[in-house]
């Protein structure tokens, strides 16, 4: 119904490995000339050898693997659940495929969230991330309380000179999250369900619109949804006018009318 779209993300609060119909899809996406990514994040424990299969057979194009730890032990702490040495066989599986068969696709990457318990693995994550052969970035905490205790080391380790969102945000006047914005204006975003979301991070957040009930091209013409954009462009949006919109209260869109900044694509 929508032949423009080229690529569609799969993942946003939910682990997209568990929807038994999956593999249909990779395959689907492929007759449609449409590449498939996982940027949102993977957490990769449930991964079947069918998928893993249909991964490769059909060049999904890039997953992005949340593994913010170098073991178990400190894995298990915020994946809580996890198994890590599934995911590393997992991962190897991924990866020997990729060899076997000459395929790029799909493209991995390790993304690891610093927090305090797993700061001292850092160094050993960026080894076994070599060893397999995928990058290695490391992401902020969302979490306005943490306090990175071993600076030194994660500098000297990550190369990054700022070690949370605050100290990114006094540096560059804008939060390292301020990106999420682009979805609402270049990427869409929708819940399985069919409701539409303003991006990723606002999951119940919607404007009374479901795509799946009204289709793609109405729903991103809705008014709602171009009075959210209309917000986001102006420095100091009139309460009166867009209090009620979905981005209003969202702590992104305040931080950067603080900094007296409209979102620019
Ligand atoms: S202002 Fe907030 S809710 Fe709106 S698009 Fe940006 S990050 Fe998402």
């Amino acid at each position: 119904m929508n032949p423009f779209i080229k690529e569609i993300e799969l993942s946003n609060y939910g682990e997209m490995f568990l929807n038994p119909e999956l593999v249909d899809m990779m395959y689907y996406a492929k007759e449609k000339g449409i590449n498939l990514i996982c940027y949102n994040g993977a957490n990769f424990n449930t991964v079947t050898d069918e998928q893993i299969h249909a991964l490769v057979d059909t060049g999904f194009k890039a997953i992005v693997l949340s593994i913010d730890g170098a073991s178990q032990e400190s894995y298990s702490q915020y994946r809580i659940g996890g198994n890590f040495d599934k995911v590393m066989e997992n991962v190897k599986k991924v990866q020997n495929l990729k060899k076997k068969t000459g395929s790029k696709f799909p493209e991995l990457k390790w993304q690891y969230i610093l927090m305090e318990h797993n700061e001292l693995e850092i160094g050993k994550a960026k080894e076994m991330a070599a060893e397999l052969g995928i990058p290695i970035s490391f992401k902020y905490n969302w979490d306005e309380n943490y306090e990175p205790v071993h600076r030194e080391y994660i500098m000297k380790e990550t190369g990054k000179t700022q070690l949370t969102e605050a100290e990114f945000a006094a540096v560059h006047e804008v939060s390292p999250f301020n990106g999420l914005c682009e979805q609402i204006f270049i990427r869409p975003q929708i819940n399985w369900d069919g409701r539409m979301l303003a991006c990723c991070t606002r999951r119940y957040a919607t404007f009374d619109i479901n795509v799946f009930e009204v289709g793609l091209i109405e729903a991103i013409r809705s008014p709602k949804y171009i009075e959210a954009k209309e917000c986001l462009m102006t420095v100091h949006p009139d309460k009166e006018k867009y209090g009620s919109c979905t981005c209003w209260d969202c702590p992104t869109r305040k931080k950067r009318e603080n900094a007296g900044l409209a979102f620019k694509l």
